[in-house]
């Protein structure tokens, strides 16, 4: 994909430098209290209180966090190696593309579209839907319509899912970018109000494919930037992070009805339809029967 020089967003935020610690929890505390007295006696908690202290003093301990349970967040200087700062400012240029289109798309649609935040963070972070973790893999929040990823995805998509290149993981914000579409137009509203259903995990599927379809619309509109062998980078990645894929790896068989994404093939099938049309209208994964998706 040419990418360098090309404009790159200013809705991206680095949380590359914030570490969250997970709650430390205010039982917690009262507990070790318990022990320290039991074991070494009044002179034992004094001790620790003066510790304590002096931890505070220096900056080390937060005590309204350690009381309050809650995660504590302490910024930190980072220092990206070139490589890791290249894949930041692609990602950069990468949003300003789906900027650019969906803007457009949204324009003949007679709206308005409102652009995504994208926040990039190492190890967790905490967002409107909770703790974020890397090992989630990169996803949208609706609550704070933020596209969240921490980059060490890319390693795992290369090694791991066997789908190099910049245009697999171009695909990949993409697809979360579509979620955010998803969002802006009320659909996800329709399939979260059905958790609990029966149909909730169908709902789910054709909701996933549904943003596949979206990343392909994004790159029908952005085919003049496609070096050749691009397509096939995105597939191969649609392709590995199908249900059935991850399923086979990670379990070894596959359960069709634990899937929430699609199958490797659908992925690719509606990836490539919203590719070939370019037609946000063709993209209804809501209608027709669900093992014809
Ligand atoms: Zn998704």
């Amino acid at each position: 994909m040419k990418w360098k020089g090309r404009r790159s967003s200013s809705n991206v935020e680095d949380a590359r430098g914030r570490q969250v610690s997970a709650a430390a929890g205010g039982a917690g505390i009262g507990m070790i209290f318990n022990l320290v007295g039991r074991t070494f006696g009044f002179k034992g908690i004094l001790a620790m209180l003066v510790i304590g202290f002096l931890l505070w003093q220096f900056g080390v301990l937060d005590p309204a966090q350690v009381i309050s349970g809650k995660p504590g967040v302490t910024e930190v200087e980072y220092q990206p190696t070139p490589e890791e700062q290249e894949r930041f400012d692609f990602v950069t240029v990468v949003l300003a593309d789906t900027e650019d289109v969906w803007n457009e798309q949204f324009r003949q649609m007679g709206q308005q579209y409102q652009e995504p935040r994208l926040q990039i963070f190492s190890g967790r972070t905490n967002t409107a839907c909770g703790m974020g973790e890397a090992a989630m893999g990169p996803f949208y929040c609706p609550g704070d319509s933020m596209v969240y990823i921490d980059l060490s995805f890319y390693d795992e998509l290369a090694r791991a899912f066997q789908a190099p290149g910049d245009f697999a993981q171009a695909y990949v914000i993409a697809h979360e970018v579509g979620h955010h579409i998803q969002n802006l137009l009320g659909i996800s509203d329709q399939v979260h109000a059905r958790r609990g259903q029966n149909d909730f995990n169908e709902m789910s599927v054709r909701l996933e494919l549904q943003a596949d379809f979206l990343a392909g619309v994004w790159a029908n509109h952005n085919r003049q930037y496609l070096d050749q062998g691009d397509i096939e980078e995105a597939m191969q990645a649609a392709n590995a992070i199908g249900d059935d894929a991850i399923q086979q790896r990670t379990q070894g068989r596959v359960v069709p009805h634990a899937f929430t994404h699609g199958t490797s093939e659908q992925r690719m099938r509606w990836f490539n339809k919203g590719l070939r049309t370019g037609d946000i209208n063709q993209g209804n994964t809501f209608e027709g029967p669900y093992d014809r998706l």
